[in-house]
């Protein structure tokens, strides 16, 4: 049989409720288990919440991964382990202790009611950028002309993110 072609995904996690240590001893092993081997892993940033700062602080971080779905596959494993995370750790409705986005799939470009290919607000969050200009500087997605770490650079308004 032949073997399947692995592609390079770029996820993005955040989480502002829960205990970040349990959470992420789930979330890692669930990506490696069921979207692919994680390549890379950056740091975890931390982001106190601004505006309504009674929230816990942000924690931020980007993985690649290499993969044998694809993109929706990709999309709907991930939406299945935010939602295997809540019900383990959240009894009633609240903000989810787990967000999972595609930042990158591949290099390829998506606009579908269920997915957008890059993600299209991953350019303006200096919480993917950071951590992905730590994996990835050089990484360009699809439709921009700047790398990661030139785009990050060229952002206004960056705050001191520390690390986890
Ligand atoms: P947000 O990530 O904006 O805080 P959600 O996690 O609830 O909000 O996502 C809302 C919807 O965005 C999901 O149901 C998903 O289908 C859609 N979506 C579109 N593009 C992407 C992407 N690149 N990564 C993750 N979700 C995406
Ligand atoms: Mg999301």
């Amino acid at each position: 049989m032949e073997n399947k072609k692995l592609l390079t995904v770029y996820i993005a996690y955040g989480s502002n409720m829960g205990e970040w240590l349990k959470i992420q001893k789930k979330v890692f092993p669930l990506i490696e288990l069921r979207i692919g081997t994680v390549l890379q892993k950056s740091k975890t940033y931390i982001s106190p919440a601004w505006g309504k700062t009674d929230q816990p602080d942000f924690k931020n971080g980007v993985i690649q991964a290499e993969t044998a779905l694809n993109s929706l596959q990709c999309l709907k494993a991930l939406k299945k382990i935010e939602l295997d995370l809540g019900r383990v750790t959240i009894e009633k409705w609240g903000p989810r202790i787990i967000d999972l986005d595609i930042i990158d799939f591949n290099g390829e470009i998506v606009s579908t009611e269920e997915l957008t290919l890059p993600h299209p607000y991953a350019h303006k969050r200096q919480f993917v950028l950071e951590p992905l200009a730590e994996i990835a500087p050089n990484l360009v997605l699809p439709n921009f002309s700047k790398s990661i770490s030139e785009i990050l650079s060229s952002l206004a308004d960056k705050v001191v993110l520390t690390f986890h």
